[in-house]
């Protein structure tokens, strides 16, 4: 058996490198910065105001409360230019740009309006008070992004201020996800003996979409050498596939297909990985499309539910991240230390176990958790309720209040305490 960090440092060393590429600023979400950007704007591009309230020459609030005459209003947008003269203000909403004259905006809450014409100062101001400055977000010429940055929704709003509309980023890979078995049955009919309903693609299209690639849906092969090589010529050479993934068959079987079939077409490492669930793994590599593009990633996982989800999440998804550069290791997931809260017993196996567990905040502000129930590689019920990986060494367990490792499968452990 293969340690799980070996099996990855084998995956990283035969990810393709994809050439960056132009997107729109608005689908590049998720997405990894290819070069710097550099503003061709100021950010605000004008002198406005920060808050609604009068625009006002500062000195003539030193004897606040005072009174001033108000000749004008400007709301954001506004592009006719008031002037504040000695003694007066123009009444001026947020995001508007200054009249000429003025040094300070005095906020509505400072104010109390007396009459159409005029409005009591109630605190002085400063010259600079509630003005923001052109430029003084980011200047022109400045370099707000450094490539390698990961477009969150503000680096987003980022790229549209300074007007970024199109950017260099790392490629989102097209991942298609097959699965593999004459037991499958996905249309909703009824059971014949012997099927049973899939499962594994729904799950692995949703974890490819979450980790930022795009899932390609490829149905279900059945347990057919000829059947599963042309479906995966086919989703390289006609459906722009960068990566494959695949469930089922390649365990120890007789039908274990996926095996024989990626021994012929591809650069292809066969494993046994000392953990569980999830100890048979198939990798590849197939040529690219056209025969020219970057090699086409495969990964092999195994068909039992459970098997395939933590196979996914601990090298398919580490590696989609490795080739989107959203991480520059196969770090994968989130993985801290926690406490287990109920002993756990096991048989030396020389395997790693990452039990299924749910994950939740202490009081004592540790991550505490617990294993789910049902502990079976089928047993995807019990699974769906987790949120978190536990990984149980090799060896007798590990008793009640002892310090585990936990590898976080969604946004972190829930808040609470634990039960
Ligand atoms: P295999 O790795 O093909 O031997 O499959 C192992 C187990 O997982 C078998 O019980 C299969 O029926 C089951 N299995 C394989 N693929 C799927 C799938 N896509 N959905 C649900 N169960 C599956
Ligand atoms: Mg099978």
């Amino acid at each position: 058996m293969t340690p799980l960090d070996q099996v990855r440092d084998h995956v990283m060393a035969r990810l393709p490198q994809f050439g960056l590429v132009d997107v729109p600023f608005d689908a590049a979400a998720g997405l990894v910065l290819a070069a710097d950007i550099i503003a061709a704007e100021d950010v605000p591009p004008f002198d406005n105001t920060a808050v609604d309230g009068y625009a006002v020459i500062a000195a003539d609030t030193a004897s606040a409360p005072c009174l001033l005459r108000v000749t004008g209003e400007m709301a954001a947008g506004a592009s006719h230019t008031e002037e504040v003269r000695p003694g007066c203000a123009v009444r001026i909403m947020t995001g508007a740009p200054l009249p000429s004259g003025c040094d300070a905006v005095v906020m509505v809450e400072d104010t109390e309006r007396d009459g159409a014409d005029s409005v009591r100062i109630l605190r002085a101001v400063s010259p600079g008070d509630g003005i923001r400055r052109a430029g003084s977000d980011v200047r022109a010429g400045d370099t707000p992004l450094r490539a390698g940055t990961v477009v969150t929704a503000a680096v987003q709003a980022v790229l549209s201020t300074v007007n970024a509309r199109t950017v260099a980023v790392w490629p989102r890979p097209r991942v298609g996800v097959l699965s593999t078995g004459d037991e499958l049955v996905d249309d909703g009919s009824p059971l014949r003996p012997g099927q049973i309903r899939e499962s594994n693609r729904t799950m692995l299209l949703r974890l490819v979409t979450e980790a930022g690639a795009e899932a390609v849906d490829l149905g279900i092969v059945r347990d057919d050498e000829a059947a599963l090589e042309d479906a995966l010529r086919d989703a390289v050479d006609n459906r722009g596939c960068g990566a494959l993934v695949t469930s089922g068959g390649v365990s120890m079987g007789d039908y274990d297909i996926v095996k024989s079939v990626l021994s012929r077409v591809a650069d292809m490492s066969w494993f046994q990985i000392a953990m569980k669930p999830a100890k048979p793994f198939a990798f590849g590599t197939l040529p690219g499309g056209g025969g020219t593009s970057a090699a086409v990633p495969v990964f092999g996982l195994p068909g039992n539910p459970v098997s395939s989800l933590v196979s996914f999440e601990l090298i398919a998804r580490p590696a989609l991240e490795v080739m989107m550069r959203t991480s520059p290791t196969m770090s994968g997931r989130r993985r801290v230390p926690g406490i287990i809260d109920h002993g756990v017993s096991r048989q030396p196996d020389g395997k790693v176990h990452f039990d299924r567990c749910v994950a939740v905040w202490g009081a004592d502000g540790r991550v505490h958790v617990s294993r789910v129930q049902a502990q079976g590689s089928h047993q995807l019920a019990a699974t769906a309720l987790a949120n978190a990986l536990v990984e149980i060494p090799d060896g007798p367990g590990v008793p009640a209040g002892a310090e585990v490792m936990v590898t976080l499968l969604g946004d972190g452990p829930h808040a609470g305490t634990p039960a």
